[in-house]
């Protein structure tokens, strides 16, 4: 399902205009007062009533100390010569354009010419216009009427005529009129005043209902403009409803619809079509989640808050926090309200958390409702929308950016940041291939931004890119200091066959097998594992190669020097035999060191083979009868002890 908002929807530049004058007398503490409803827009309307403002039919009615607002469709000049009269303090804020078609009519009417008015005269702009008209005029809502004019009166023929329009006039009645008129009257001076945002509104809402199944026209039924969209609307998509506010909303419509197409007209305010998608995008959510992730879905709704230009931002003060919502003033009437998951992005988090009475806060106003006195607000929206930006601009500026990570999800991890969640890939997750997720889960990590979709508003981040730079300055930094015999502390990071690779702060070492131990070992596991904390040294570089040989033995666990200092020839000790053969046995001193008890002494007695006598893993006593250190030999005897044990016998 897509759904599209007209750009133009929504207020105009004079309505935005007018209600902006309004808004700062508002602001100054004035009393004010508007000559008619401001726009023609109830809930507007409703809305500045409910902030003091009132509705006043005549300036008379308004008294000293009080401010008159002219609202922007214009009086007529009678209506200002009144209030200039009474002295009553008045802020004109009729729209530039139709000043503009008072002036035009003000002087051609001066000049005696026939003013022809395309337009509804009942309507108070038109009302305007015709009062600053002094000489004849006529006015026309469509050919047809025009036509009758023409023929009743006959005479205009032969006059000089001058035509304007109403700004919200229908673009091709007054083309199809003006060749009737220019055929009719070869004297005509021609002004096209129709306001472009009446007729660019009207153009892309036609284009727009001619893609869309069901069209939505949000805005007042009194309004001249809505009812022109509607009209237009209809006649492209059979499906088309004029809303006044969400609560006309024809939800099983829009259930039903593929390509839903939203405009509005000139003085429906921002927050009723926020309030309108807002609701409308809640209720079909659960249709469209099962279509949709609903990341894609926010974004989109997010798009769609993005086409239309909204004043739905407000800055509030924190209030009142509860474990379930925070409520907020926000300088009106109604209490702002910031449910829980409209607070933050993290579903973990606690509003206590987050923030405290008197903070303030910079909010989205997603819904007004005044039957409660309550405006929904959202953090989460405004944070996300703020945040965007500055993910934008760290995929631009390739800078790092610091986000916690709230999720881990099939593939990956989700890291919330600036109020964005940004995914980032297993693969780019960790300094190497395969390493668990898990440890990541709520840690605070720096990543970069690596893509983005602007349209899908989605970030693919990479932490791995920020371990890499890490890692690479870490080298620069060990190359620039390491040299032969440097001692380090590192961590055993992972075993091979042949030998122990080790982090040294950054940078990988390797510990061969034969250096690992000084006894002969088949595995490096016999001696360390992986995660073990090892104090190595520098054997030999090759910073060409990226090549680190570690040293991990130590002179003083040789166990040739053990042998040196702790067993001198002579030595009687007890040895174990480790491996047998014609000339003798093999047995083990201390671990490393085996001697030889050759065949001749074994015993007193001749022994054959030494099997007769001895078998593996028997634990015999012997005397170290001497040493040669240069070949690494030992000779050991069992028939020195009996020797000596008959020497003693005797
Ligand atoms: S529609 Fe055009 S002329 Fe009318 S108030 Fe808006 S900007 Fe002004």
């Amino acid at each position: 399902m897509s759904v599209t908002v007209a750009k133009s929807a929504g207020f105009c530049f004079g309505v935005s205009r007018a209600v902006n004058i309004v808004e700062k007398l508002l602001e100054e503490g004035k009393r004010v007062y508007t000559l008619g409803p401001i726009i023609h827009n109830r809930h507007m309307v409703d809305e500045l009533a409910s902030r003091g403002v009132k509705i006043a039919e005549t300036p008379e009615e308004v008294k000293n100390g009080e401010t008159l607002v002219i609202r922007s469709h214009g009086v007529p000049k009678s209506t200002t010569d009144l209030i200039e009269q009474l002295g009553i303090e008045c802020r004109n804020a009729t729209c530039p354009f139709v000043l503009k078609i008072h002036k035009i009519v003000a002087e051609h009417s001066a000049a005696g010419e026939i003013i022809f008015i395309a337009g509804d005269e009942k309507h108070p702009e038109v009302e305007g216009i015709i009062g600053h008209c002094s000489s004849e005029y006529h006015t026309y809502t469509d050919c047809t009427k025009l036509e009758e004019i023409l023929n009743k009166f006959p005479y205009t023929k032969n006059k000089t005529v001058c035509v304007v329009a109403q700004t919200t006039f229908d673009v091709s009645e007054w083309k199809k009129s003006l060749k009737i008129l220019q055929k009719v009257c070869t004297n005509a001076k021609i002004f096209d005043t129709i306001c472009s945002a009446t007729s660019d509104r009207q153009s892309e809402a036609e284009i727009l209902a001619s893609h869309s199944d069901l069209m939505l026209v949000i805005g007042g039924r009194h309004s001249s403009n809505t009812n022109k969209l509607f009209q237009i609307c209809k006649s492209k998509c059979r499906e088309t409803y004029l809303i006044e506010s969400v609560k006309e909303l024809p939800l099983s419509a829009v259930k039903q619809a593929n390509r839903i197409g939203i405009t509005a007209g000139a003085s429906t305010p921002a927050s009723i079509i926020k309030e309108v998608l807002v609701t409308m995008t809640e209720e079909i959510k659960n249709i469209e989640e099962s279509k949709t992730e609903p990341s894609e879905f926010e974004a989109l709704l997010e798009e769609s808050f993005k086409n239309y230009n909204t004043d739905g931002r407000v800055h509030g003060v924190v209030v009142g926090v509860t474990p379930t919502e925070v409520r907020v003033d926000v300088g009106r009437k109604q209490t702002g309200i910031i449910p829980l998951d409209e607070l933050s992005d993290d579903p973990s988090a606690k509003p206590e958390d987050l923030v405290k009475v008197g903070d303030e806060l910079d909010l989205v106003i997603m819904k007004t409702n005044d039957q409660e006195g309550t405006i929904l607000l959202s953090k989460r929206r405004f944070d996300s929308q703020k945040g965007w930006d500055t993910i934008v601009k760290a995929e631009e500026d390739k800078s790092i950016i610091t986000g916690v990570v709230t999720e881990i999800v099939k593939g990956g991890v989700i890291a919330l940041s600036n109020g964005v969640k940004v995914f980032i890939p297993a693969s780019q997750a960790t300094a190497t291939r395969g390493e668990s997720l898990e440890g990541l889960l709520k840690q605070e990590v720096s990543f970069r931004i690596i893509e983005i979709t602007k349209q899908r508003r989605r970030a693919v981040g990479s932490i791995r890119s920020v371990l890499n730079d890490e890692r690479k300055k870490k080298a620069e930094e060990f190359w620039a200091e390491a040299e032969v015999g440097k001692k380090y502390t590192g961590t055993v990071k992972s075993l091979t066959s042949y030998g122990a690779f080790v982090d040294i702060g950054g940078i990988d070492g390797m510990i061969h097998i034969s250096e690992l131990s000084w006894s002969r070992i088949k595995h490096p596991s016999e001696v360390v594992n992986v995660g073990d904390t090892v104090e190595v040294y520098i054997k030999a570089l090759d910073q060409e190669k990226g090549k680190i040989s570690l040293g991990y033995k130590k002179d003083e666990d040789n166990p040739w020097e053990i042998l040196k200092n702790q067993y001198p020839v002579g030595t009687e000790c007890e040895v174990e035999v480790v491996g047998l053969t014609q000339f003798g046995a093999f047995a083990k001193i201390i671990p490393g060191i085996d001697g030889l008890i050759h065949v001749s002494q074994i015993s007193n007695d001749r022994v054959e083979k030494p099997e007769d006598v001895l078998s593996v893993g028997q634990k015999v006593n012997v005397k170290i009868t001497a040493i040669d250190f240069d070949k690494k030999r030992i000779s050991l005897s069992m028939k020195a002890l009996l020797d000596n044990a008959e020497e003693d016998a005797e």
